[in-house]
């Protein structure tokens, strides 16, 4: 006799043998022609039927695991040309992308897109920055001059956190190497008004310019000394590394280069303004491989125009249009030539483009529309804006993204420009701001006099409205929490979506697209009372500590 529902939580003395319909061995070929659980990831997003629909608003299934977390790949292409072996990105706004996030987002397999609210020399030199560093490599070390006193040199050290200085003729990089002081050298000097040269080693192992990394490790192993200063043909110091960085670096396998470089891959951003032309050049002379078109509605005769230009006179560099919401948007830009397409309007956290303009398209429908469409052409799209944890990553990769950018989630990192401050709460902050905020709008007209955009000394437009007599902001300055190192906190996230995409059941990233594509991976979506209960709840206090 079948049990009814009733009958459940009866007594268990009725699920006698040879009651149930089906053999269990069965089970797997019933499911076959059984209607699947959830729903593909097209009818999830069919925004007649559901809306817009946002992150939150849907989960992946759980499908079957057949091998370890660790063997998840995550490698992903970012444009046509140029594949990453993470899929992680960060935005090009001034309180997140500079030289030192574009580093080390490369190093850890990912891509910093470096801002352009700054003279195009200032970016130009960022961009610079990326390509010479070396893994390890410091090119801009704190030198000295032989008349630094042992006192400045004790304050340089409290300064800075390290006491490992080469000093040179003039003070200066670039100038005759004459030694190099260590913290122990100055630690119990007697007479702190002595020159640094009465303390200072000069009889220094050194190696020339174009050591590879692999054989500064051999220096520095043989030589058993803390630093190795580079120096050219006429001993000019060019560079300096540490023997503690090298010890890090061995860390970075994932590191962003293309195949035969030893490069960081750099990418940058730029407006769509005719001085942005010059601004570019200038880029691509310091060695930039990837250039961002930064437009909050990237369809526009500007854009196009610019994706031709750079086409015709940069074939080297890949292009990445947006940013774009529609199929419509971004059939204008794969026309024109993109390499890849950035992908969202009003998602992102310190955004009011919705409200106050009433355009713009929640993320998980954007993504799935463009990426859908972008994949007819071959054209890989950037998830950019609302990413607000792992989850959101797996989800915005899962309707078709190839990478995520994130602002605000890497903004409060030790690698974003700017200084920690307290808070009025007492907690560690850092400052985030939209880059269509008034404060950043601001920063841009200061130096946006006819003179000075002429120059390259401003940054350029992003919202159409920098230009304007009266300033209509579509982001807000606010502050963010403080989130250590990337170096600590992107290993988190990675192993965060090899954990999801093992529980999803696919092995790669290429096959996540891949089954998301065919139906496979199914979807379903959430209630507001299903999303209380995928949250904390009926807990009097909890300490969610992410990782460790
Ligand atoms: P030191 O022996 O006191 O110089 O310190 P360590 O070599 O142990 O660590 C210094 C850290 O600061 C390394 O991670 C360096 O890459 C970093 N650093 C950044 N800029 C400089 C610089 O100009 N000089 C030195 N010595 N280290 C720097
Ligand atoms: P987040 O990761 O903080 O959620 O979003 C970052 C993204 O927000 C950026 O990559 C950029 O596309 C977008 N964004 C940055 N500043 C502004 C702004 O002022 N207004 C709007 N509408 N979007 C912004």
């Amino acid at each position: 006799m079948p049990l009814s529902n009733g009958d459940l939580g009866t007594s268990t003395a009725q699920l006698t043998p040879g009651t149930s319909a089906l053999d269990f061995s069965t089970a797997l070929n019933v499911l076959h022609d059984e209607e699947k659980d959830g729903i593909d990831a097209k009818t999830l997003l069919d925004s007649k039927v559901n809306g817009g629909l946002t992150y939150n608003d849907f989960l992946v299934l759980p499908g079957y695991i057949g091998f370890a977390a660790s063997e998840v790949a995550l490698d992903t292409p970012v444009t046509k040309r140029i594949s990453l072996k993470t899929p992680l990105v960060s935005s090009p706004m001034d309180t997140v992308t500079e030289h030192s996030m574009a580093i080390h987002m490369a190093l850890l397999g990912g891509l910093g897109v470096i801002h352009h609210n700054c003279s195009a020399e200032d970016q130009a030199e960022m961009v610079r920055k990326v390509k010479r560093f070396e893994n390890g490599f410091i090119l801009d070390p704190v030198v000295l001059s032989p008349k630094t006193t042992v006192s400045e040199a004790k304050q340089l050290k409290d300064k800075w956190g390290f006491g490992g200085f080469p000093v040179t003729e003039n003070g200066t990089l670039r100038s005759k190497l004459v030694g190099m002081i260590t913290t122990r050298d100055i630690q119990f000097h007697p007479n702190l008004s002595d020159p640094v040269t009465t303390v200072m080693s000069s009889d220094l192992v050194t190696a020339p310019d174009g050591t590879t990394l692999l054989e500064a490790n051999d220096v520095l192993r043989k030589s058993k000394k803390g630093k190795l200063p580079i120096v050219d043909s006429s001993h000019n110091l060019i560079s300096l590394l540490s023997r503690s960085d090298l010890m890090k670096n061995l860390h970075y396998p994932l590191a962003s280069k293309l195949p035969h470089s030893k490069q960081l891959i750099c990418a940058a951003a730029i407006g769509t303004r005719p001085e942005d032309k010059d601004r570019l050049r200038k880029l691509a002379d310091a060695g930039l491989d990837i250039v961002i078109l930064d437009s909050s509605q990237g369809n526009s005769i500007f854009q196009v125009e610019m994706i031709k230009h750079i086409k015709a006179n940069h074939p080297d560099l890949d292009v990445i249009g947006g940013n774009v919401v529609t199929k419509s948007q971004a059939a204008s830009l794969i026309a024109a030539g993109v390499d890849g397409l950035r992908i969202g309007m009003g998602s992102g956290s310190a955004c009011i483009t919705q409200e106050v303009m009433a355009v713009g398209r929640p993320q998980a429908a954007s993504v799935f529309n463009v990426s859908s469409f972008a994949a007819k052409f071959g054209v890989p799209c950037i998830a950019d804006g609302g990413i607000q944890n792992v989850g959101h990553i797996v989800k915005g990769l899962a309707l078709g993204a190839s990478t995520v950018m994130m602002g605000g989630l890497l903004a409060g990192t030790s690698e974003s420009p700017g200084n920690y401050f307290v808070s009025q709460e007492g907690r560690l902050v850092k400052a985030y701001r939209g880059m269509g905020s008034i404060d950043a709008m601001e920063d841009k007209k200061a130096g946006a006099g006819d003179k000075d955009r002429k120059s390259g000394n401003a940054g350029t437009a992003r919202y159409f409205s920098e230009g304007d007599r009266l300033l209509v902001a579509q982001g807000v300055s606010g502050s963010v929490l403080d989130r250590g190192s990337v170096t600590k906190f992107v290993p988190y996230l990675l192993a965060g979506l090899q954990h999801s995409l093992q529980d999803i059941g696919v092995k790669s990233l290429g096959e996540l697209r891949q089954e998301v594509r065919e139906g496979k991976v199914r979807f379903e979506l959430r209630t507001v009372s299903a999303q209380a209960e995928g949250n904390v709840h009926g807990l009097h206090s909890f300490d969610k500590k992410l990782y460790s």
